[in-house]
């Protein structure tokens, strides 16, 4: 019989730490949820035929899911982990006794820069001493402290080893131990450690600096650097930058209004909302950026709803839609071209609404006038005309992490 080799991926955990109402390995990671690229690094290692996740019961069809969308050569089931990680544990191993592999690698979801060149390693020390734990030599001194703060001792640090997973064992090894643990009473915080209590020998595998546990957020910009770092493909997307133009008549008898912003002037503008062509000019910016099409598309000038519309209401509505699919305004730059009136004095209130508008600084709004120099139906002051030019930048997802993936 061919040896067979499972993979248990523990992803069991609330992580309260985290602070998000989802689960820690359902956290968007370069794109993807965390647990997604455990998955796909046990996938790719050819020795493993099968991959089981433990999760929490109510997202039990959260990590089906991701484990479609990511396992493509293994075969693969989930089941329902408990509130503690070396429950959970358990539970996977009796999961998988239903059919038993020789070998299974212990992974907590939460470590998504594991390598398959790590879980081979992990698996063919395994294979020669039947435990194995990742892990990596430690970089500060260690020193055992009392309770009441003095030193006890300072730890030879040559021999210590940070402990990462895969941990590596014959299934029916780490099954026993894990039962025996339950019957004993004993709390580990590892799989090795059950081994370990059964006087069973257990040995170190090479792991990676890099093969760190997500605990906290601030561990999630390092790990995406990481990824990032390994992913050419994955660069930080530049910004999407877009222009948006726009024309309204000179008209007497109508308010003049600019970047949201009343302007005093004899002559207004013709147009079927407040005519602010400045605020449509950067509305059709933001649209094009986003790849949203245009204003008139958004805000026919047909649809009665929109006559003496308030233009800054119409932007917020651009920017609601913008904001829904991740992306907010980096920058916005605005030219006016107008011959009258001054637009000098009113700059600074027109760049406040203006930041004020598209949520950003009001030092990323900006705000420029031409006259025209007499040339044409602008310079002869027969219509005025705005061109605006605004970047959009990916927002991080994961601070907007729902819990309404989950089943219940
Ligand atoms: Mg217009």
């Amino acid at each position: 019989m061919p040896e067979s080799i499972a993979a248990l991926i523990v992803a069991a955990g609330a992580g309260t730490r985290f602070g998000t109402q989802l689960p820690k390995v359902y956290v968007d990671l370069c794109g993807q949820p965390m647990l997604k690229w455990s998955l796909k690094a046990y996938d790719a290692v050819e020795a493993i035929s099968r991959i089981c996740v433990v999760a929490a019961s109510p997202y039990m069809q959260k990590a089906r899911e991701v484990c479609d969308s990511a396992i493509h050569s293994a075969s693969w089931d989930v089941t329902a982990g408990d509130d503690r990680r070396q429950e959970s544990v358990l539970n996977g191993l009796l999961h998988l006794k239903k059919d038993p592999p020789d070998i299974v690698c212990i992974h907590d979801g939460a470590r998504p820069l594991v390598t398959p060149g790590i879980i081979e390693s992990s698996i063919a020390v395994s294979r020669e001493h039947h435990a194995a734990v990742a892990c990596i030599p430690v970089t500060n001194t260690i020193k055992s402290v009392h309770p009441d703060g003095a030193v006890d001792e300072t730890l030879d640090r040559s021999r210590l080893r940070t402990i990462q997973t895969p941990q590596t064992f014959l299934f029916d090894l780490v099954l026993k131990a894990h039962q025996r643990a339950v019957e004993e009473g004993w709390t580990v915080t590892d799989d090795a450690s059950v081994v370990e209590a059964m006087g069973h020998p257990v040995m170190a595998s090479e792991g990676s600096p890099e093969n760190i546990k997500i605990t906290t957020p601030q561990d999630l910009p390092y790990a995406e650097w990481l990824m990032r770092r390994r992913n050419p493909d994955m660069r930080t997307p530049a910004p999407r930058v877009g222009h948006g133009w726009d024309l309204h008549r000179v008209a007497v008898g109508r308010p003049l209004k600019l970047c949201g912003v009343a302007v005093e002037c004899e002559r207004g503008l013709d147009g079927h909302s407040d005519a602010d062509v400045a605020l449509h000019a950067v509305t059709d910016a933001i649209l094009g950026a986003a790849g949203m099409g245009d204003i008139g598309q958004h805000f026919p000038d047909t649809d009665p709803t929109y006559e003496g519309a308030d233009s800054g209401e119409l932007l917020s509505e651009v920017l609601e839609m913008v904001h829904d699919s991740g992306m907010a305004v980096g920058n916005v730059d605005v030219t006016i071209i107008a011959a009258a009136p001054k637009i000098a004095p009113y700059r600074e209130q027109m760049r406040a609404r203006l930041a004020e508008l598209c949520r950003i600084k009001q030092e990323c709004a900006n705000v420029k006038a031409k006259t025209s120099e007499g040339l044409g139906p602008v310079g002869e002051g027969r219509a005025i005309s705005a061109h605006a030019v605004v970047t959009l930048v990916e927002t991080t997802k994961y601070t907007n992490s729902r819990a309404d993936d989950c089943d219940e």
